[in-house]
């Protein structure tokens, strides 16, 4: 009985009442209010003009409405449009006339952004503006909805009937842009609704792997609650976090934006089961463990992906954590979030890799002739899956880049095994050519991670003139330890070919500069050179 479509996955979600699902600060909502100001914002949209493929653009930070504006969106027959809340005036520019959204739904920082350009976004034609009083040109979400406190009593509502099929497209997430500008991605319902999927089947193949029974869910357990502290205009906060939570029953403990001491407090105070989104919030959490302020056993699983995780990672959770798994994957916004899967032992016996894809998903290394390479050898990444998007919005270039015959090329050098393991080794882009010699950033970084004074690492190629490039290295280093860059210049000497040490070691004080999906900005970095 799994879910076709994203309007499936709410259905699902509303049977399941009384339980707690949204906790934001002190406001909650169950799942049955939370459905009830779904039905109502999805009647004002219709009874306001939007029709299927219609954009409705979400521009807002981690708040009880996105959720709500998301679903709203999909029961109308929409194209969810979610704009990243750290973009600026121009980069909203790019979003709204990129997609033609012709309604969004935003908070009042969005709006303070694009008040004075909103005469330039020739599409849009309706504004509600959540958590504050109507503004000229806009209108208040909460005169449809109220505030949180109100959703129980709306009234119950019916669904829309609007026909949704598993092929339509339902979202349009945007690309971090970390090499180049920001790409909409065609999303189907089928796409999004396999967020539902990803963890139980990857949980279920690492026991069939072991030959061991999989456990069945025990129906009497207490209820499972998720730290979100990653963005849900992200494909892992929405598809990885939000969708499996709804679906299941899972209580969504929601920061606006991640903070080191307020996740400790909201773990301790809400009994979180899973926390974690990218690799820096993992490397909090240990830090958090080690002050010892909180009580945060009962975290069951960490997990994080979306940027490279150095092995050292999962050795030191094993160590805080005893009693949580740790869990990896890897996945873009073109594969809808969570695309391979790893946890548990396997993680800790194999803490390179980022896991098999998940089921009925295939993976290729492939060389620059577009040949698939056997098990072991360095290619470029191709995927293929019914979570991977249809395509680029407006960007025919861009397909053609990258779509071959229901494969994608992701852009990303990987190794994988004859078991299916797979092992992301740099961006394409990333990688370093020193006179001929290849050199991944990954497992230099690793390497540096290694060392205990080092928090946090990044490889950048420095321009060269005979070599091409030489590998540099930017390193923060925690409070009040002691290194040098000749110290760290030998420890990678002692582990890797000379060729791979870096010429040039920075040390940093503070943690290095990453967008919101925790990507090292490695553009700003080279300038440091
Ligand atoms: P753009 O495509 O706009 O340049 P982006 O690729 O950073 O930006 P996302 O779709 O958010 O946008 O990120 C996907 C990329 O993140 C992958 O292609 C890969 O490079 C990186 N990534 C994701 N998971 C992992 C992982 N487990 N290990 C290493 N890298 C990862
Ligand atoms: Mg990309």
């Amino acid at each position: 009985n799994a879910p076709l479509t994203l309007r499936d996955v709410f259905v699902a979600g509303r049977a399941h009442g009384q339980k707690t699902f949204l906790v934001y600060e002190d406001e909650r909502a169950t799942f049955e209010a939370f459905g009830r100001a779904t039905l109502a914002l999805a009647a004002d949209l219709i009874r306001g003009g939007v029709r299927p493929g219609d954009r409705v653009a979400v521009a807002m930070r981690n708040l009880p409405e996105w959720p709500v504006a998301f679903f709203a969106a999909i029961l109308a027959g929409a194209v969810v449009t979610p704009l990243n809340a750290w973009w600026t005036g121009p980069e909203l520019d790019h979003g709204f006339l990129d997609s033609g959204a012709g309604v969004a739904i935003v908070d009042e920082e969005r709006w303070a952004r694009i008040a004075e350009r909103r005469a330039a976004y020739p599409a849009l034609t309706r504004v509600l503006l959540a958590r504050a009083p109507a503004a000229p040109g806009t209108e208040s979400l909460s005169d449809i909805i109220g505030s949180v406190a109100d959703w129980a009593g709306l009234p119950e509502g019916s669904l829309p009937e609007v026909a949704v099929g598993p092929e339509d497209v339902a979202t349009l997430f945007y690309t971090s842009g970390t090499t180049g500008r920001s790409k909409g991605a065609i999303g189907t319902h089928r796409a999004g609704a396999c967020g539902v999927m990803a963890h139980p089947f990857s949980a279920a193949r690492a026991f069939l792997r072991r030959g061991e029974p999989v456990p069945v869910p025990d129906p009497a357990a207490p209820q499972r609650a998720a730290l979100l502290s990653i963005p849900l205009f992200h494909v892992t906060g929405c598809f990885a976090t939000l969708v499996p939570n709804l679906y299941r029953g899972g209580r969504l403990v929601m920061m606006r934006r991640w903070d080191l001491a307020r996740a400790l407090a909201l773990i301790e105070r809400e009994r979180c089961t899973s926390a974690g989104g990218v690799p820096t919030i993992a490397f909090q959490l240990l830090d958090g463990m080690a002050a010892g302020t909180h009580d945060l056993s009962s975290l069951e699983t960490i997990s994080y992906g979306g940027a490279p995780a150095p092995a050292e990672l999962v050795r030191r959770l094993r160590a805080a954590f005893p009693k949580a798994q740790p869990a990896t994957g890897w996945g873009m916004t073109e594969t809808s979030g969570t695309f391979t899967h790893h946890q548990g032992e396997d993680y800790v016996h194999r803490p390179d890799s980022c896991g098999p894809p998940l089921p009925v998903c295939e993976t290729r290394a492939v060389d620059p002739e577009g040949r698939f390479l056997p098990p072991g050898e360095v290619g470029e990444l191709w995927v293929k899956g019914p979570n991977v998007v249809a395509g680029y919005w407006n960007r025919p270039d861009a397909d053609a880049e990258v779509m071959r015959e229901g494969w994608l090329r992701t852009g990303d050098l990987a190794r994988i095994d004859a078991e299916g393991f797979v092992t992301i080794v740099d961006r394409a882009k990333d990688m370093l050519i020193r006179g001929g010699e290849n050199i991944y950033c990954g497992e230099v970084e690793s390497v540096l991670y290694e060392h205990p004074a080092v928090v946090d690492a990044a490889l950048v190629g420095i321009p060269h003139p005979t070599l091409g490039e030489e590998p540099g290295a930017v390193v923060a280093i925690a409070r009040g330890a002691q290194t040098s860059e000749e110290e760290l210049r030998a420890f990678v000497a002692a582990r890797l070919a000379s060729f791979k040490v870096p010429v040039r070691v920075l040390l940093h004080e503070e943690i290095l500069p990453r967008n919101p999906n925790g990507k090292i900005l490695k553009s700003e970095l080279k300038k440091l050179f």
